[in-house]
């Protein structure tokens, strides 16, 4: 478990499905149940691959969404202030993000996915892609 590693302020490149150990996808879920996050990246693990998993609504009693090579294709609704934390974090900050996003990214068993999603999903997300892009919140907080 690495939740502090130096992977996670550098952009992380695409990744391939065939690539992706599952192993590490399991460990990257038990990670995030341990430490009560609400999602989770794969360089938060010292894995150099473009992926996330993110509990729907925030509720880790679910099946998280695995979120491989997300792109946020298009913003919806208010610009919002989220107070945040972040595993790979001491510190919790102000954030502004967007009601929904219209994500594409390919899912479990390859399943490309293009879809808007809401609410607090929608928040987890824009913070998992940020994670991916090498932005953590200390960085986007507003000033
Ligand atoms: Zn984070």
């Amino acid at each position: 478990m690495i939740v502090h590693g130096h992977l996670i302020r550098f952009e992380v490149p695409k990744t391939k499905l065939a690539d992706i150990n599952r192993n590490k996808v399991l460990e990257a879920i038990d990670t995030a149940l341990e430490l009560g996050g609400v999602g989770i990246s794969a360089p938060q693990i010292g894995v150099n691959q473009r992926w996330s998993l993110v509990f729907p609504e925030g509720d880790r009693c679910r099946l998280p969404h695995l979120l491989i090579n997300p792109e946020i294709r298009e913003y919806g609704g208010d610009a919002i202030d989220s107070f945040e934390s972040c595993l790979s974090l001491d510190t919790r900050h102000v954030v502004r993000r967007f009601e929904h996003v219209k994500l594409f990214y390919t899912g479990y068993n390859g399943v490309q996915v293009e879809k808007w999603f809401d609410g607090f999903t929608s928040v987890i997300i824009q913070h998992e892609v940020d994670h991916l892009n090498g932005v953590l919140i200390d960085r986007k907080a507003c000033q």
